[in-house]
């Protein structure tokens, strides 16, 4: 007896957008949640009237039609949509010297820079220029379109043969880093520096370590699409998705903790959960990451040795500080939403502590504090090395929030005396939450120095979604990651249904 045709193992939205896929394209569906909030990095959660964003706020493209994003490629799929607010500036940059507004419109932002360095804004948009060009021809190929196995040749082929030669001039680019692009572009230094400080933002690594398509996708997304903040926060996001699931009969399980993927002569053949309770499939998509499925779910004998402990080996970025408040909000009337700061410009922005995200989604979104109040969610780079659950703990902890306060305390000087709601969490707060190996953003693999994993594993049945596997992290890449995957599991005619589907809106 089989209990469903797959198990999707993680309802982060790499699981969720395979899972809604394959139920929409007719299967039995069942996502086991450990959590007993569905959207693993992307869930929100409420605390004393606050409804926080435990990680992602920074969205492009959810609404637009003419957009990229794979996350509103797998909504129009499932039938769904969500609400947005668009703002501009997207965020403000705040370094020891100064602060400047980064505006979606790509001419506002070079004039800020341009305040700045005349030059350095003159090779920005060269730059940009070079990389929008690589977005235009993305563009024109759906992530509906592609899937993770040869018939990808058969589909582009039939359907996409003139983008295809669209994408030719760019085939060097799509290989190569944004550092490179940089490097033929850019020699002002604080424009340099400010490159190496979105790919950051972006991917964990600086512009040498990521890749030019993701950065094209950025800044495509961001001037063409918009930038936007969901109604709701990001939960909102992971609902839609759970409702397409459902909407095609899909189930998810929540508070249901996979404890072990079940592997008979070399195939899947379903999960046992922590509370005993097997459940039967033929297949398993794992949305847990690569160090904890191949370490902690599957027993070792299930992988070639050699396999095994290359993905074990593979790198990664470290996890974070959280700091997570209400505060009241009388006389903050002109704040704005999202804010970098860096501490100090002589140290590496990569250094824990020294670059630290802020995001007050309440300014775009009020239902998400009580009346007169802000929801902040502050964050920085932490190591997982030293952390203990120990006596220490409670003051370390303190201690450890102390560079986010600083950087808060740029935008809002007085944010002490306003905390009503104060959460700090650290690294172990992470791993728990996110049943993340040492609560890691994902996996640190450099251009030229590897690349992500593909869906496919050593076992037959087995698969993987998710930010440690192609393309990335970052929710458009992990929702680009569930499509691969959901593809990739149904045939050839089945998919191009649904490619032209999306195709369709695409067209006017
Ligand atoms: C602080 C922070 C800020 C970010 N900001 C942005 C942003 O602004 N924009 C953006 O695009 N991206 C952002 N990201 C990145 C983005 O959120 C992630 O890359 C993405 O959400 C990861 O999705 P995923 O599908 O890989 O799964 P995850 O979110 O890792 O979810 C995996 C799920 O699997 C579950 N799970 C794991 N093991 C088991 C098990 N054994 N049994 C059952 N369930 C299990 C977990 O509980 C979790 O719910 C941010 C990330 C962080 C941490």
């Amino acid at each position: 007896m089989q209990n469903s045709d797959v198990i999707v193992i993680g309802s982060g939205i790499g699981g969720l957008c395979a899972a809604g896929l394959l139920a929409y394209y007719g299967n039995r569906v069942i996502v086991c949640e450990s959590h007993v909030i569905p959207g693993g990095a992307a869930h929100s959660f409420k605390r004393r009237g606050f409804k926080f964003d435990s990680g992602p706020s920074f969205y492009c493209g959810l609404t637009d039609t003419q957009s990229l994003n794979p996350v509103k490629q797998v909504l129009d799929v499932l039938g769904e949509s969500i609400q947005v607010i668009p703002y501009d500036p997207l965020g403000h940059y705040h370094f020891p010297e100064g602060t400047i507004a980064v505006y979606s419109d790509a001419e506002r932002y070079r004039h800020e820079v341009q305040r700045i360095t005349p030059q350095g804004a003159r090779e920005l948009q060269v730059f940009e220029e070079r990389l929008l060009g690589l977005y235009e021809a993305m563009r024109a190929i759906p992530t509906l379109a592609l899937r993770a196995d040869w018939q990808v040749i058969l589909i582009l082929l039939k359907s996409y043969l003139p983008s295809l030669m669209k994408m030719l001039p760019y085939l060097p680019l799509l290989q190569s880093s944004a550092g490179h692009v940089m490097d033929a572009t850019i020699k002002d230094l604080w424009v340099r520096r400010l490159i190496d400080l979105e790919c950051f933002l972006l991917s964990g690594l600086k512009a040498h370590g990521t890749i030019a398509p993701e950065v094209a996708f950025m800044l495509g997304e961001r001037s063409r699409a918009g930038v936007e903040y969901p109604v709701g926060g990001s939960g909102a996001i992971v609902q839609a998705l759970v409702n397409g699931l459902e909407r095609w009969g899909g189930k998810l399980r929540l508070g249901s903790h996979v404890e072990q993927i079940l592997v008979e002569s070399g195939k899947v053949v379903g999960v046992k959960l922590q509370q005993g309770e097997i459940l039967q499939a033929p297949i398993v998509i794992s949305n847990a990451s690569i160090w904890d499925t191949y370490n902690h779910l599957l027993r070792p004998e299930d992988l070639p040795a050699t396999y095994r402990q290359a993905a074990l080996e593979t790198p990664a970025v470290e996890s974070f500080m959280h700091l997570h408040l209400g505060i009241r909000a009388d006389g903050l009337e002109s704040l704005t939403g999202h804010h970098v700061v860096v501490h100090d410009s002589s140290q590496d922005i990569t250094l824990p502590g020294n670059t630290c995200m802020i995001s007050i989604p309440t300014v775009w979104d009020a239902t998400l504090a009580p009346e007169g109040h802000h929801v902040v969610h502050a964050y920085t780079l932490e190591s997982y090395t030293g952390w203990e659950r120990n006596q220490g703990y409670e003051e370390k902890k303190q201690q450890k929030a102390q560079s986010l306060y600083r950087a808060l305390e740029r935008i809002i000087p007085d944010i002490r005396e306003r905390v009503v709601v104060e959460l700090i969490g650290t690294p172990l707060t992470h791993a728990h939450y996110l049943c993340r190996y040492q609560g890691t953003y994902g996996p640190a693999i450099a251009v030229g120095k590897g690349m992500f994993p593909s869906t496919h594993t050593p076992i037959q049945g087995l698969y993987r979604v998710g930010d440690s596997t192609m393309p990335g992290i970052g929710v458009p890449a992990v929702a680009a990651s569930g499509i691969l995957c959901a593809n990739t599991l149904v045939s050839f005619k089945e998919q191009v249904s649904t490619s032209f589907v999306n195709q369709g809106f695409r067209a006017n």
